[in-house]
């Protein structure tokens, strides 16, 4: 690890100030950010420690049901809050599922927003590395890509961005409120996250010093809550990052789709809006077909980066599912294991 100053603010203003002189980096848990610190991957100069900052730990509410969750509320406090369960249960379900309960403990919402691809020729420094090297070349466009991307990505990079909570939010319309050097601003969450492009280094819309303070989540994302689900294939039942994940949310009229939600993660370098996939949805009948045309629709792009073509595959079957077990109702419970497509859907039966 390399030698940095570490300093504590009181204040956001006093944060801000100090994270814009270059080669600061924000402190939050550090359950990402120290990792990569230690295999070098990460070498800021200056650690600002925002942990402390005032006012950051709370979720309020407005009059009409929206959510403003502060940027260091954390992992589990977020996914136990009965508020956030009943109105935003596809939230509660992405975070349940990421991670393990010791890191829920600590890693806070910016933090995840915010957290680097796990691609693993980035952590390694010794690896070509467009991402964390401008200019280096990536390894793994000829090396271990079978997790890579499927939508979105470049020659310059085929990462994906892991975090599972990231999905739900972006499904929900969330935003997200920034303050900097230069005020404050909010963007959609859906603009946070850079595709790569010939510039994967740039990984988000923030600008030298910008804190995250807040993510917004609107009262409309309520009206899916009684039918949303987060569901996330990774390669061991818990504890691991999604191959491919997919947020679903559906407003009914009767059968008839009134407003659908749909994200997708595991897929792109940022949590993917299925927009295509939303208007097949909207005013068509809740059943198999128009969930099958969806998924058709959402992976229209999707082109393999490497040895992954079975991902395009795996996430189309996803998004069916996805959408099936939203139709079936939000469970009352988050389920025993949350985020499993392995539970049986709704109404199947299993023919011997
Ligand atoms: C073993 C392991 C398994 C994991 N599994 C999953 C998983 O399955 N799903 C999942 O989603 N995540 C997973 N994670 C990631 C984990 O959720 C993140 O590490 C965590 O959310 C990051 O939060 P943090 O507070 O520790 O952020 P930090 O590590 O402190 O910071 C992360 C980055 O965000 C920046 N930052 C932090 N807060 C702010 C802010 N408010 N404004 C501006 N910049 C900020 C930091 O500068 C840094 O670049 C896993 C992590 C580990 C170690
Ligand atoms: S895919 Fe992206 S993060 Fe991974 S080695 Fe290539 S440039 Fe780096």
């Amino acid at each position: 690890m390399n030698r940095f100053d570490y300093i504590r603010p009181a204040t956001a203003a006093e944060a801000i100030a100090a994270a814009a002189q270059p080669g600061s980096a924000y402190l939050a848990a550090g359950t990402n950010l120290v990792d990569l610190m230690k295999t070098g991957a990460a070498r800021p100069e200056r650690l600002v420690d925002i942990t402390r900052l005032p006012g950051l730990d709370r979720i309020d509410w407005s009059p009409g049901g929206g959510a403003r969750i502060g940027a260091l509320v954390r992992n589990s406090d977020l996914a136990y809050d009965p508020a956030v369960r009943r109105a935003f249960p596809a939230v509660a379900e992405a975070l349940l599922s990421g991670a393990s309960p010791q890191l829920r403990n600590a890693a806070t919402l910016g933090g995840n927003l915010l957290q680097r691809t796990r691609c693993a020729y980035f952590f390694d420094t010794a690896s070509a590395c467009n991402r964390r090297a401008p200019g280096a070349g990536c390894d793994a466009r000829e090396g271990e890509n079978r997790l890579h991307a499927i939508l979105g990505w470049s020659e310059a990079c085929i990462a994906t961005h892991p975090s599972d909570v990231c999905v739900s939010l972006v499904a929900l319309d969330a935003v997200v409120e920034i303050e900097g050097p230069d005020g404050a601003r909010e963007i959609p969450l859906e603009a946070l996250h850079r595709l790569p492009g010939d510039a994967p280094d740039q990984e988000t819309a923030l600008a030298a010093g910008e804190l995250i303070v807040a993510v917004r989540l609107p009262p409309q994302a309520a009206a899916v809550a009684s039918h949303a689900r987060y569901l996330k294939i990774r390669e061991r039942t818990s504890y691991a990052f999604a191959v491919v994940s997919a947020a679903a949310g559906l407003d009914l009229d009767g059968t008839t789709i009134r407003q659908a939600r749909l994200a997708l993660g595991g897929v792109a370098a940022k949590p993917w809006r299925a927009r295509a996939a939303e208007s097949v949805l909207e005013g068509a009948p809740a059943d198999a077909a128009t969930f099958a045309r969806a998924a058709e629709a959402a992976l229209a792009e999707a082109r393999p980066s490497g040895d992954n073509a079975f991902k395009i595959e795996l996430a189309r079957r996803l998004i069916v599912r996805a959408l099936s077990d939203a139709l079936a109702g939000t469970p009352g419970q988050p389920p025993a294991l949350p985020a499993s497509p392995f539970a049986a859907p709704a109404g199947a039966r299993h023919v011997a």
